[in-house]
């Protein structure tokens, strides 16, 4: 889909800080670090959300989430927690219409995110 940003992302055609990449997903650092590491997992099949998902695309993203939570807790040692959101259309705060979900890494008292 041309005027989507991370169908862009994926085509390199807009930069990004890569995290993990195979042929079906791709994540990459969020621009705004909500978290130090805050992460996107994004299938590389342009769907705007998690009601266009078949169960093959779920599990080509849901079960590579837990390697790449791995790989965050091993770049970033300080972390204690992570957080998972998927947010699905405007009224649920989605403001980029190809389907992610964010992985953002916790830190305790000095994490100020709640
Ligand atoms: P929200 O903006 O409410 O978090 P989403 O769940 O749709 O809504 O999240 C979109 C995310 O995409 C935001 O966290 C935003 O910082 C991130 N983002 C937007 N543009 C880029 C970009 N060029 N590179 C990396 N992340 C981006």
């Amino acid at each position: 889909m041309t005027d989507c940003i991370f169908c862009k992302i994926i085509e390199k055609e807009i930069p990004s800080y890569p995290v993990y990449e195979d042929d079906l997903v791709y994540a990459f650092l969020d621009i705004t670090q909500t978290t130090k590491g805050h992460t996107l997992v994004i299938p590389k099949k342009h769907v705007t959300d998690i009601f266009e998902y078949d169960e093959t695309l779920a599990s080509d993203v849901f079960t590579r989430i837990p390697k790449i939570a791995r790989a965050l807790e091993k770049a970033f040692p300080d972390m204690v927690g992570l957080n998972m959101v998927n947010n699905n259309k405007e009224a649920a705060y989605q403001s980029v219409f190809h389907s992610h979900v964010h992985l953002i890494p916790r830190y305790g008292k000095e994490d100020d995110f709640s």
